[in-house]
């Protein structure tokens, strides 16, 4: 049996050091005999710099490497994110009708013994026109008010709400990068110029002008839209998902606050727009924002006028940065002896923030599927294989449901979104099954899914899809007790407020040790 011994991670990004914190705490790198972790960066080529906002199981893998929550935040001028605020994605500016909806992280409040509340907010129990993120979790208004999800003492990684964080990808690497380095990573600069291959198509080694040829027997492949291993040298073939969803350029700027203690949002806003939609991203220095849009419904000399016109004069001197990207991926993430994980292996738009999602689940996946015996590559291979790509359909079914529901007609690119041609078959059966009851923990694959019923259930219904629960209302027959807990869930978010800290105040507190 020839025994895996060393993995060389290719590309400093999010990606390339996430993999590598992951892969050396888990294999205790820095311990003799152990596997060694070895990572390589270029020093030419950057960072694609975006991916600020993260979802909620990022809380998991950086508590899993080890890492301090108040160095996360000092370092990569981090805040905390509590869901996503949809503006305008129903209906357009000036319409008639609610204009946005929330969608938080923590899940609809259900008490032991107490009813479910989706289908008695369904069946109107809840108070008029309050939608279900609102109705049935504390969060809405925890958020709306400016509080953080959790208060100063909390352990790391822990507090009364559901959170992630938005932070700068490019400061993120450099806290990983200096965490993978304690975890006994070991850091080297050169840029890959050529990929060698063996007689089986296998990598053979890297060859770089700077330390010469580096050699692992497990490559990872992190080097971001570049694809410099999986894609160029292995040939393995993207899918591309275009056809479903059809942002595929950015322009991207840095906003600075009007004044250094501005109040921080504490979620994403997601504002639908012409031709896509733009994020706006609260970090402690800046916001970043950006107008993600389709190139076949608008250009980039457009593009710039919406996001300009989008954020006012502030944005007078601000420089854009436009980014190409594609949605799709590469059904073989993993061929032979190489890996590619993050933006290499691919990428579904930005709405959701499913980009360092999808690189902490390759990551997950990698650490526990390395086989010890390298004969064993291949078995490992179409396992990863498959479970990825199973997450990239369901991701993109979910990303699909937030632009098919629109009831916006006013572009071409609103009208084309609704086509059923473009609208996978999964989700169409779901969407038609949905019609007649609300979704169930039985229409999902737990282990295949990253999105949780309940997020499925707010867009839905932040969407204004209708469920007609009427004929089946005898069968819900608790409706006094869902009202009570209605009332009860609004008095409980009331006091909620004065025990949690505003969120400025509380990033604040916690960067003060580092
Ligand atoms: P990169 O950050 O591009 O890093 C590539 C690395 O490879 C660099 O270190 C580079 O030096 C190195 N490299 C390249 N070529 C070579 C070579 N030849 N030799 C040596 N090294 C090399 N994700 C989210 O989770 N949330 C978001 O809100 C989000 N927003 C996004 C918005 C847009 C418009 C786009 C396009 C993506 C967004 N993403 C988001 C995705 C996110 O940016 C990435 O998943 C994440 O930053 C990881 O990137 P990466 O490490 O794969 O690539």
């Amino acid at each position: 049996m020839a025994r895996l011994q060393s993995i060389l991670v290719v590309g400093g990004g999010a990606a390339g050091w996430l993999v590598a914190c992951y892969l050396a705490k888990h294999l205790n790198a820095a311990a003799p005999g152990s596997i060694r972790v070895d990572l390589v960066e270029s020093p030419g080529i950057g960072l694609l710099g975006v991916g600020e906002a993260t979802f909620p199981s990022i809380r998991g893998t950086l508590s899993a490497i080890g890492l301090d929550e108040g160095a996360l935040l000092a370092g990569a001028d981090a805040t905390f994110k509590q869901g996503i605020r949809y503006d305008h994605w129903v209906r357009p500016p000036g319409s008639e009708g609610p204009s946005s909806f929330f969608h938080p992280f923590s899940l609809p409040s259900q008490r032991p013994g107490s009813p479910e509340l989706l289908p008695y907010w369904l069946l109107g129990g809840a108070p008029q026109g309050m939608q279900l993120a609102e109705a049935a979790t504390m969060q809405y208004r925890l958020v709306a008010q400016g509080h953080g999800p959790k208060r100063v003492g909390d352990p790391d990684y822990q507090g009364p709400m559901n959170y992630a964080y938005h932070f700068d990808a490019a400061r993120v690497a450099v806290v990983l990068a200096e965490h993978g380095q304690k975890l006994g990573v070991r850091r080297h600069e050169a840029t890959v110029e050529r990929v060698v291959l063996d007689e089986r198509g296998a990598i053979a080694g890297l060859v770089t002008q700077e330390l010469g040829e580096l050699k692992a027997d497990l490559y990872v492949d992190c080097t971001g839209l570049r694809s410099r291993l999986i894609g160029d040298a292995m040939q393995s073939p993207f899918r591309s998902r275009t056809d479903v969803l059809f942002v595929d350029r950015a322009v991207a700027m840095q906003v600075p606050y009007p004044r250094p203690d501005a109040p921080i949002a504490c979620y994403t806003i997601a504002t639908a727009q012409e031709a896509g939609w733009t994020w706006d991203i609260g970090l402690q220095q800046r916001r970043g924002v950006g107008y993600v849009y389709s190139s076949r419904h608008s250009d980039a000399t457009r593009a710039e006028e919406v996001i300009r016109r989008h954020l006012g004069p502030i944005s007078d001197k601000l420089k854009p940065l436009h980014i190409k990207f594609e949605t799709g991926y590469r059904p073989e993430h993993w061929r032979g002896n190489c890996v590619g994980i993050g933006l290499t292996g691919g990428f579904v738009e930005p709405l959701e923030s499913t980009g360092i999602a999808l690189v902490e689940l390759g990551t997950y996946l990698l650490t526990h599927l390395l086989p010890t015996d390298l004969d064993d590559m291949e078995r490992a291979a179409k396992h990863f294989n498959a479970m990825i790509c199973a997450r990239y359909e369901r991701v993109l079914d979910f990303i699909k449901m937030h632009y098919c529901l629109t009831q916006r007609t006013d572009t071409t690119f609103w009208i084309d979104n609704t086509d059923p041609a473009s609208i996978p078959e999964t989700l169409r059966e779901r969407l038609a099954a949905w019609r007649h009851r609300p979704p169930h923990r039985l229409d999902f694959v737990t282990d295949l899914e990253m999105f949780m019923p309940a997020s499925w259930q707010y867009v839905l219904y932040g969407m204004e899809f209708h469920t007609d629960l009427e004929p089946m209302r005898s069968s819900y027959p608790r409706m006094e007790e869902a009202q009570r807990e209605f009332a009860a869930i609004q008095q409980v978010s009331a006091r909620a407020m004065s025990d949690l800290p505003k969120h400025r105040a509380l990033v604040e507190q916690m960067c003060q040790a580092y």
